[in-house]
């Protein structure tokens, strides 16, 4: 619904999609958004506004649960993802963390890791060495390599849940409700992580959060979702400083916790 961040063609571009469950459910309606590459961008919605969708529709994971992209279209890399598996679209270049953080509880962080890896058929050498990285990176992950995944902190199996999608070398990270029922130095810690591999490694990020503070504080872009469609969008200071933001979106709730859009950005949409 917005100019893009920059000129280039951006890395992802999600035009006008329309996802349903069941054929009926209808999740998402008509909703736009881009990702420049080596940008972070936030998705920010209250429950239910369609973030978690959009993020499945771009994974390929809507099949597996009876949901499709009913319009539009989704490009990465200016090439089109629809008809592929989840599997092919690790393959290009985009990894999600899917909300729950998702770990496989009785394996062990190590194994884990390794599990994120495959994708890449990489030699035993080379997976041993992407393993190291990812601990160089969470050192309290190194820590407890033995430990079954279950065992872990929610803080500690979120930071796995993003070891083990950074183990497939994506250029592009959808990062779902990763700080959801976290304490707040963690999802600042973690939030650090992905500003930091954006920095040094150009990984691109979408926050998609309830959080809008903490994801607005980390991203370089923002887009506003309610009912299925964005509703608003601008950088991520813009976004910040808009007084209505402030008062409807950041205020009134210091933990930012998103609680209702005004009516002129529906008015908008
Ligand atoms: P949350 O933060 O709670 O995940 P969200 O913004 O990510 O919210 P979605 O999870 O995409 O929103 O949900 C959008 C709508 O689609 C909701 O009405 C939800 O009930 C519905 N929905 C989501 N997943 C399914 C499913 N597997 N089957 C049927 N309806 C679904």
């Amino acid at each position: 619904m917005s100019p893009s961040p920059t000129a280039r063609t951006p890395l992802l571009q999600v035009q006008d999609i329309a996802v349903c469950y069941d054929g009926a459910i209808q999740a998402v309606h008509g909703l736009s958004f881009e990702v420049a590459a080596g940008t972070v961008v936030a998705l920010l919605g209250a429950n239910g506004a369609g973030k978690t969708s959009t993020l499945k529709a771009i994974s390929g994971l809507l099949p597996a649960e009876r949901g499709a992209l009913t319009r539009g279209r989704i490009a990465f890399d200016g090439a089109d993802l629809a008809g592929l598996s989840a599997h092919q679209v690790v393959e290009r270049g985009i990894s999600q963390v899917l909300e729950g953080r998702r770990c496989f509880a009785h394996l062990s962080v190590d194994d884990n890791l390794r599990l994120g890896g495959l994708v890449r058929r990489p030699s035993r050498q080379d997976l041993a060495q992407a393993v190291e990285r990812i601990y160089a990176r969470f050192p309290r992950l190194k820590l407890k390599h033995r430990l079954q995944a279950g065992y872990l902190s929610g803080g500690e199996q979120q930071m796995l849940a993003l070891g083990r999608a950074l183990m497939a070398r994506p250029r592009l990270v959808l990062l779902d409700e990763a700080s959801m029922g976290l304490a707040p130095q963690m999802v600042e810690e973690i939030f650090a992580t992905v500003r930091e591999l954006n920095g040094q490694e150009g990984t691109s990020f979408v926050l998609s959060d309830q959080n809008a503070v903490m994801a607005l504080a980390h991203a370089d872009w923002g887009y506003l979702v309610e009912g299925g469609r964005v509703v608003a969008s601008g950088s991520a200071q813009a976004l910040r400083e808009r007084d209505d933001v402030q008062e409807f979106y950041l205020g009134s709730t210091r933990e930012g916790r998103v609680r209702y859009l005004p009516e002129r950005w529906r008015r908008a949409a």
